[in-house]
């Protein structure tokens, strides 16, 4: 890792403080210079209210890290990309999918990066979920079962975003599985029916239900809800001709056909920005769709059901 690129980190919230920040400090091949932020600093770096401010007085930077909510996202990644700035986009990539398509297209039209990240794609279970099941070792997937429920007031305390158009609701955390399933599977997955209930108080769902297909049959179904608690469950399981798969806390811990799998220490953001550097260098971008598709599908085909009112 020779090369150390400049970078600017944009949306100093709860993301870019507890897993950016200090990714980013432990990583050789970035300098954090400086931040954007309406409300928030960080220390020992130049700070600017927003990212118009950040790329007019920062002009020798190299890339940018996109904290904030989706909501505004492809205003800010448009901003940059235009700029010649390589761009990582914290998951979702954006508030629709074709937002993300066309940032796509400006960044290869550009010749820089772009990074639309999965951060659960990181966990340490996936990519040996992902090597067995493509192994002849698993045989067929039989069926995929997704439970991901938590408890919103825990979780997003206080966050109005989610709440609105473009928050994604339940999907915020759901797609963090959806990201993990479309990583793993050896097949596509198609979505055949959803049902989202959503509070009559809000615009986007508290709970979901997703039926889907893999292309070889197997029946994907997840569960998703936000009226949980206090444990959460962030649990998948693959039935296949060899046992159960399953990943267990959000892809943290991994078992196969009853054995757990030592898959180490968990290290999801220093991933990521190993990869941006990567991606960076090798002059290539990362942009993978699928989970927010998935979640658009859902929005556009599923049964909407109003439930009582959250009370935010
Ligand atoms: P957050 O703390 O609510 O928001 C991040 C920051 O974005 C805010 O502090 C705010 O900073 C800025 N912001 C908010 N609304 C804005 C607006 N309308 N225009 C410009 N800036 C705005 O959210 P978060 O939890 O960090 O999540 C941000 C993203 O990271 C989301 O896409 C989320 O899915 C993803 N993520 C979150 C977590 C998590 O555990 N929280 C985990 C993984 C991924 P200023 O007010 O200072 O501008």
């Amino acid at each position: 890792m020779n090369a150390v690129y400049q970078l600017g980190i944009v949306g100093i919230g709860k993301i870019a403080r507890d897993q950016h920040l200090p990714a980013i400090a432990a990583q050789p091949g970035f300098e954090l210079v400086a931040c954007a932020s309406r409300n928030a600093s960080v220390d020992g770096v130049r700070n600017y209210r927003d990212i118009d401010a950040l790329l007019a007085a920062e002009p020798s930077l190299d890339a940018v890290s996109l904290c904030a909510p989706p909501q505004v996202r492809y205003a800010q990644a448009l901003a940059a990309l235009e700029a010649g700035k390589h761009v990582m986009l914290e998951k979702p990539p954006g508030a629709s999918v074709s937002e993300v398509e066309a940032l796509y297209e400006i960044a290869r039209a550009r010749g820089v990066t772009l990074f639309a990240s999965w951060h659960s794609r990181a966990a340490s279970a996936v990519e040996p979920a992902r090597a067995w099941l493509a192994s002849k070792e698993a045989g067929a997937i039989r069926s995929v079962e997704v439970r991901w429920k938590e408890d919103v007031r825990r979780w997003h305390p206080g966050q109005q975003w989610i709440w609105e158009p473009g928050g994604l609701g339940v999907f915020d955390p759901g797609i963090n599985a959806l990201s993990i399933v479309t990583q793993i599977m050896p097949h596509e997955i198609a979505l055949r029916g959803a049902t989202l209930t959503t509070p009559s108080d809000t615009a986007t769902p508290i709970a979901a239900e997703l039926d889907c297909v893999a292309t070889n049959g197997a029946p994907v179904r997840a569960v998703f809800d936000w009226r949980h608690g206090p444990v959460e469950e962030w649990d998948i399981d693959i039935e296949t001709d060899a046992g159960r798969l399953s990943m267990r806390e959000g892809g943290k811990r991994l078992s196969i056909a009853g054995k757990e799998i030592d898959v180490g220490a968990e290290r999801e953001y220093p991933a990521l920005y190993e990869r941006f550097h990567e991606l960076i260098a090798t002059q290539a971008s990362d942009v993978d769709v699928r989970p927010l598709r998935l979640v658009a599908d859902a929005f556009l085909t599923g049964r909407h059901i109003e439930t009582e009112a959250f009370g935010r």
